[in-house]
């Protein structure tokens, strides 16, 4: 060994010693969360990792800063082999990848290393570029995120230009040192061959080589305590998320109520999980979720990145003092970013200080709707709705806080089984004079029905939403379908109380409804309304209820395709309807063709038309999470928001395929004083019917 290599393995060892004490330290704050586990699915879990994170699908989706990112990323994975190379070559000078691979393939090595150099170089500069000149909006954060991303920007382009100006000068000083493949540094070489002896070009060789090394170094150690830690624990988040898999969508936790917990949901970091914790880690303040967030958009306190951000922001704060860490002044920062700092000085007022409240306010956490957009738009998988829906939770079952809107909706809940005040007994009165049976009735003859049709709260009692069953109902009996309802039996499932974090009133719904489908053996269900589809569907399993809950526009559709339904011939000009997506259909279940196919079937003549935002990047119309039945004082009305995007694209009517959309559209267009009318795909298809 050199004196040389003898040094850089002392320099070797002391960071790779630093950075293993950082890791394990960050490792020992995840246990601080509670335990879960995030295994099943294994090969679900690895295509997430193999089309999120290394082929970076959902980062290509930015059209600008999508390739910009994904090449830097690419870079960094080529690179990666190479800074393997240069470091066992730090210590073992003679170690290359030529000893043992076929001459071609190091060929092609060789030549990646000086080509993605070159290429992450034109993306840094870019990067830098956009955030020093353009400052996207999405990119706005306090300073030190700002000078964070500046130095890690800059050591990656210090990386770079060390390793092909380096490369540049052992060629110029050794020609033969790589063949004709570094298409990059020989250029260069022959600058430096002009202009610098060989033996000079060798010193110069060296000290770019220590650059190179020690940036590399440098740059490991600083990932934790920036926010660029994402580029360690991205891949794993990816791997851990559970956003992906069929029928996973948006399932919120199960809660065991029974379990002797006195504290229901989340105020701080040790009542999330360790998986909530590490999307902390793992949030690269790209701020694409706020970007995308409507509360956010429409002028609402509520940041889904500031949710994530506080949460790191809590756990770096706390997991010190839990871990009984000692050396607080090694700790990585990660403090820095959007939002509050709490900035505690001592354990007792770390102790005093908890993530709601100190954090995040209630306000915050109103202004959701659970529209999941954030969570569809993040890069790395990140689960922002879960921490939102936690803390929800303990606020309602823990603390009795919320808006004072929603206690006559628990209320009634409890009371008439639906959120409003209605006659339990009218529930069924849009069917008077249709001929439907209820399962009751099919009970008694002993028949059954092959489908139950799910009316849902909406359909039974809102005026609106009454025409909407009628136009289902008419089709289903068009077509001769054996269906029948509950009538007087149904009630609500829980979902709008679940989402308002009111979980014990959700499962003694949702249990009770279960127990009644179960009685008349009910097998499959159709339902025109997204909640109802997405809560029986999805979630009714973690309660034992296991049935086919089909949207009643995928099963219009399917009764289209077997030309079951008896359609007019269309006449007339052509009609444009702009389709908004539900959020419960879209982003929650991937329907997205039915309801659009359902009408063009139906109507040849149509003309569909999208809005800017649309299918998974629609805009919530502002109903869910429980928002239909809150205030919404603060900043510009969503539904409004929403409406004028859709009415901008100049359509003759807007269509939707669920009952609170249709409330929010038609509010939308009365505020917007448009007369345009607003449509349920089932409506357009009814229209259609030959009787
Ligand atoms: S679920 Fe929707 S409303 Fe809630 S934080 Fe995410 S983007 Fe915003
Ligand atoms: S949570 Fe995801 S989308 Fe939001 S800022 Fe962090 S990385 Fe970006």
């Amino acid at each position: 060994m050199t004196t040389q290599s003898v040094v850089f393995l002392f320099v070797l060892t002391l960071a790779a010693g630093f950075f293993a004490l950082n890791v394990q330290r960050l490792v020992s704050y995840l246990h601080v969360g509670h335990a879960e586990g995030r295994t099943d699915h294994p090969l679900t879990r690895i295509r997430n990792v193999l089309e999120i994170g290394i082929a970076q699908k959902k980062i290509l989706r930015d059209p600008v800063a999508g390739p910009m990112h994904a090449l830097i990323f690419w870079g960094f994975m080529v690179l990666t082999a190479g800074t393997v190379e240069i470091l066992v070559a730090g210590v073992f000078p003679s170690f290359s990848y030529a000893l043992f691979l076929p001459k071609a393939v190091y060929a092609a090595y060789s030549a990646s290393q000086d080509i993605f150099a070159a290429l992450v170089i034109l993306a840094v500069g870019f990067a830098l570029y956009r955030r020093i000149v353009l400052h996207p909006k999405r990119l706005e954060g306090d300073n030190l995120e700002h000078t964070d991303a500046l130095i890690i920007l800059s050591m990656i382009m210090g990386l770079m230009v060390t390793l092909i100006i380096g490369t540049g000068f052992l060629l110029a000083a050794h020609p033969d040192a790589f063949g004709p493949e570094k298409v990059v540094s020989r250029p260069l070489a022959i600058v430096f061959g002009h202009l610098i002896s060989p033996d000079a070009a060798m010193t110069g060789f060296h000290v770019f080589w220590w650059a190179h090394a020690l940036l590399i170094l440098v740059f490991l150690n600083y990932l934790p305590y920036s926010k660029h830690l994402h580029v360690a624990s991205s891949l794993i988040n990816v791997f851990f998320s559970n956003t992906s898999g069929p029928g996973q969508k948006g399932v919120m936790r199960y809660m065991d109520l029974e379990a002797d917990v006195e504290h229901f949901g989340a105020s701080d970091v040790e009542h999330l999980s360790w998986k909530n914790l590490l999307d902390g880690y793992s949030c690269t303040e790209c701020g694409r979720c706020t970007a995308a967030c409507p509360a956010n958009i429409t002028g609402k306190p509520l940041s889904p990145r500031k949710i994530i951000v506080n949460t790191r922001q809590r756990l770096m704060e706390k997991a010190p003092v839990m871990t009984n860490d000692r050396m607080e002044f090694l700790r990585p920062a990660l403090l820095h970013g959007e939002g509050a700092d709490a900035g505690a000085a001592t354990v007792e007022e770390v102790m005093e200080h908890r993530l709601m409240d100190t954090y995040i306010t209630e306000e915050e956490l109103w202004a959701c709707t659970s529209c999941r957009a954030c969570v569809t738009e993040c890069p790395v998988s990140i689960d922002q709705l879960d921490v939102i829906n936690e803390l929800r939770r303990n606020l309602v079952l823990t603390e009795s806080r919320f808006p004072d809107e929603l206690q006559p909706v628990f209320e009634s809940l409890e009371r008439n089984g639906s959120p409003w005040a209605f006659n339990p007994g009218d529930r069924a009165d849009w069917a008077q004079g249709m001929n439907i049976r209820t399962m009751a009735e099919l009970h008694e003859k002993g028949e059954r029905p092959d489908v139950l049709f799910w009316v849902g709260c909406m359909g039974s009692f809102d005026d609106r939403a009454k025409k909407i069953t009628v136009a289902f109902a008419r089709i289903l009996q068009s077509c001769d379908i054996s269906f029948a309802i509950l009538g007087q039996e149904e009630h609500c499932h829980g979902d709008p109380a679940r989402r308002m974090g009111n979980e014990y009133l959700y499962q003694t719904l949702a249990k009770d409804t279960i127990e009644t489908l179960d009685r008349y053996q009910v097998t499959t269900i159709v339902t025109h309304c997204p909640h109802c589809f997405h809560q029986m569907g999805n979630e009714f399993p973690q309660l034992g209820g296991n049935y086919e809950v089909i949207h009643h526009s995928t099963y219009i559709e399917r009764l289209l395709q077997m030309d079951r339904v008896p359609l007019k011939t269309a006449e007339g000009t052509k009609l444009t309807v702009a389709y908004h997506d539900s959020c419960y259909l879209g982003r929650y279940n991937d329907v997205y063709d039915a309801p659009r196919e359902s009408m063009r079937r139906a109507l040849p003549v149509i003309n569909l038309v999208e809005p800017p935002r649309s299918k998974d990047r629609g805009l919530c119309c502002g109903a869910g999470g429980g928002r239909m039945f809150m205030e919404e004082n603060t900043g510009k009305r969503i539904n409004v928001e929403r409406t004028e995007e859709l009415l901008a694209t100049g359509a003759d009517a807007i269509a939707v395929a669920c009952p609170f959309c249709m409330t929010m559209m038609t509010d939308g267009v009365k505020a917007s004083g448009s007369e345009v009318p607003v449509f349920d795909i089932s409506e357009v298809v009814a229209g259609q019917l030959r009787s």
